[in-house]
């Protein structure tokens, strides 16, 4: 829980902060340009460009927002801080989906306001994402130590908001409001990390992956989430967009995209934003240029036959645009919701070899009822088909999930079916979630709140059932050969090297830099809880 401060103390300290920055504003702006000119130099200020440390919650998508913002932040002269001990400018970007996430970040900055105000009162601190958009000025009235508050549709003003603040021009700035084209602005990547810590002549290794983020918002109001409130309306962009970016990151040696939204599948449903770009000189050249006149081919008919073939929606569309990029190996996408599978997401899977064997399928509840609840649109019979489908495309998919347990009114009996689903689908991966109550969300309301107690034993229960089903779908790798895409060093072992199988499944293996971004088999060894062991497979081996 936050500790809010007495009154007096935070008048004083308001008070304390608004003399320090008058003192530092009438520095930078009177006296130094003179010490400086005396000095004979160019340079209006003397200090050198922010370094800015930003802390990241929540999904993929916060990840990409945080990278971007990284990103466009190094554009502008920013150097990356190694940690916010060092930062001149903490941004916090943060999460809305669970109270626990939410909590996470307030208390972190509250332990950041403690660490920094003290001895560096000049440091710039700011929420930025769902939690930023969802609570707006209402974080600088429980923190008043907080300078900057950025919504989810700003994160492309950050840098000249933040200019403002280190300017002394502004005390305070909230920006939680809409803006139109928005989606299109989380474009810029930092492929090569934090350069900074490798320092002069060092080149940083390549990235090998890269996401993109291809629509925001969402308007399937599942009564649990507060997406729709934090991120607003589906809102995608162009295809020509979108590929540019990906030709780019290709160009630059990224081998896998996974392309983002909060709902994929929803993709260009309700229409394009405005905003798009030109594509890149090199980019583009293997893409069709009727791709690039309106973005979205028009519906087909089978002349030869007579026959009215499906038309393909605005996401498969996508796909197929995406699939023709030159030096392209891999595609992935999260997160879809089961509604967007129809049979042209699923005859794509058969038909396009670069997207993989994988789908992240999130079924929430086993049962008819709780899904009803929920609002889903999709019964139990309806998802499991559309796996048995998947399945029959791709023998080898990898399947995975989020479920949620302990949804209002869920009963033991609910519950028993979630755990037969789980046992009938065999997942490989099951991200298991205890039901949060998010304010303003309608199942917040709803009677038959579950106790916590009983959310807990259910969470366990289930966990229990997928690792053992994990434990042997890992297992069943062992002894095959199977191909990867190398990373880089394993995080938990640098010495180690990791990549991914095409089902999304790490592999940790002996290997070294010269592996990375190699599409190259390995013979399983060994299965750990969710990772894989293995061999550089050598030519010739059973
Ligand atoms: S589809 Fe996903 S993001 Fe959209 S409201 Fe439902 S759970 Fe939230």
């Amino acid at each position: 829980m936050i500790q809010i401060k007495p009154k007096s103390s935070r008048l004083a300290s308001r008070i304390l902060k608004k003399i320090q920055k008058f003192a530092c504003v009438l520095w930078n702006r009177t006296f130094r340009p003179f010490q400086d000119r005396a000095n004979g130099l160019i340079c209006r200020y003397s200090r050198p460009m922010p370094s800015v440390y930003i802390k990241t919650y929540g999904c993929q998508m916060n990840e990409r927002d945080s990278e971007a913002v990284a990103a466009q932040l190094v554009a502008k002269g920013y150097t990356l801080a190694p940690s916010e001990a060092v930062a001149d400018v903490i941004l916090l970007n943060t999460c809305s989906v669970r109270d626990f996430a939410e909590q996470k970040a307030l208390n972190k900055m509250v332990n950041v306001i403690a660490e920094t105000r003290r001895n560096r009162p000049d440091v710039v601190l700011g929420f930025m994402g769902c939690m930023a958009q969802s609570r707006g000025q209402e974080l600088i009235d429980r923190l008043p130590d907080v300078d900057l508050v950025l919504g989810t549709q700003k994160f492309h003003r950050t840098a000249d908001y933040l200019g403002e603040l280190l300017a002394g021009q502004r005390d305070k700035i909230v920006d939680v409001a809409a803006e139109q084209g928005s989606e299109a602005t989380i474009r810029e990547h930092l492929l090569y990390g934090n350069a900074a810590k490798y320092g002069d002549g060092h080149r940083p290794p390549l990235q090998v992956t890269a996401f993109v983020s291809i629509m925001q918002g969402c308007n399937q109001y599942c009564t649990f989430c507060i997406v729709p409130y934090t991120r607003g309306e589906e809102r995608s962009r162009s295809i020509p967009d979108i590929v540019a970016e990906c030709c780019q990151l290709v160009s630059q040696g990224v081998k896998e995209i996974t392309l983002l939204g909060q709902i994929v599948t929803s993709y260009g449903k309700r229409g394009f934003g405005k905003a798009g770009s030109p594509l890149p000189a090199d980019g583009g050249a293997s893409v069709p240029a009727s791709r690039f006149v309106s973005g979205l081919a028009p519906p087909k008919d089978d002349g030869a036959h007579g026959v009215t073939r499906p038309t393909k929606s605005p996401f498969v569309q996508l796909l197929d645009a995406i699939h023709e990029i030159e030096g392209l190996e891999r595609i992935r996408f999260t997160s879809p919701h089961p509604k967007g599978y129809g049979d042209d997401l699923i005859e794509a899977y058969a038909r396009l070899p670069k997207l993989v064997e994988y789908a992240h399928l999130p079924v929430q509840s086993g049962s008819d009822r709780v899904l009803k609840l929920m609002h889903r649109g999709y019964t139990r019979a309806r998802y499991v088909g559309i796996i048995e489908k998947l399945r029959r495309a791709r023998p080898e998919i990898g399947i995975s999930t989020d479920i949620i347990v302990g949804f209002p009114g869920e009963t033991k009996d609910d519950f028993e079916q979630t755990l037969s689903l789980a046992r009938e689908v065999e997942y490989d991966q099951a991200y298991v979630f205890k039901y949060s109550q998010r304010r303003d969300t309608p199942a917040a309301k709803m009677p038959g709140q579950v106790p916590q107690k009983v959310r807990e034993e259910r969470n366990q229960r289930l966990l229990e059932v997928i690792n053992e089903i994990a434990r042997r779908r890992y297992g069943a790798f062992v002894g095959r050969q199977t191909q990867i895409l190398v990373e880089g060093p394993s995080k938990k072992n640098p010495a180690r090297m990791t990549g991914r199988t095409r089902c999304n499944k790490i592999v940790v293996f002996d290997g070294s830099e010269r592996h990375r971004g190699q599409l190259m088999d390995v013979k399983i060894t060994r299965a750990g809880s969710f990772t894989l062991y293995g061999d550089p497979a050598i030519l010739g081996e059973d």
